[in-house]
């Protein structure tokens, strides 16, 4: 059986890239230092260092002596740490589990930037979310709202339309009947 490659022997490839500063033992020392991994290692593994606004944890990274340091997402560390730089296809690193603090790798996942829209709308935080109506004053409740690439349309409003558009064009094939029999 091969190996499983350590965190260790992962460093110096992102290190190479110049990502990452130059001692990257205290970065990833600083990680486990700030997470929790419950008796059942497969819950969610939680972030005690500092979080952000919307709860995500974050970790400094870089070096201060080559100006590169610069703080990063505490859940992405961990996905790099644990399968490297996530493709450019899906650059981002999203959480299964819906809970930003968790740093359990496999309860992350690396998403195109459709599915990070979807994660943003799931969780409620995008500038959306605030509005809660349509302008037609519909609710953007569960059963009303359709969700799509991310954003949210109002299904009342979208049957609305389709009734309008269904009758111009009975009016139009009325029209097109009129002018033939007129025409007859
Ligand atoms: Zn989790
Ligand atoms: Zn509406």
């Amino acid at each position: 059986m091969r190996p499983q490659p350590t965190p260790a022997k992962r460093f110096p490839s992102m290190l190479r890239k110049g990502q990452y500063g130059q001692d990257p033992q205290p970065v990833y020392e600083r990680f486990w230092e700030k997470v929790v991994i419950p008796d059942n290692p497969s819950d969610c593994w939680i972030w005690v260092g500092t979080r952000d606004k919307y709860g995500y944890g974050q970790i400094s990274v870089g070096s201060e002596a080559d100006n590169s340091q610069r703080k990063m997402k505490a859940h992405r560390f961990s996905f790099l740490l644990h399968y490297g730089e996530p493709s450019p296809k899906k650059p981002h690193v999203l959480h299964h589990c819906d809970n930003p603090p968790c740093m359990n790798p496999q309860h992350l996942f690396a998403g195109t930037n459709s599915d990070n829209q979807w994660d943003k709308v799931k969780k409620g935080r995008h500038h959306e979310q605030a509005i809660t109506h349509c302008p037609q004053e519909h609710p953007y409740d569960e059963e009303n709202t359709i969700l799509y690439g991310g954003r949210r349309y109002c299904r009342a409003c979208q049957r609305k339309r389709g009734r309008e558009r269904m009758r111009r064009n009975r009016a139009a094939l009325r029209e097109t009947r009129g002018e033939h029999a007129a025409s007859a």
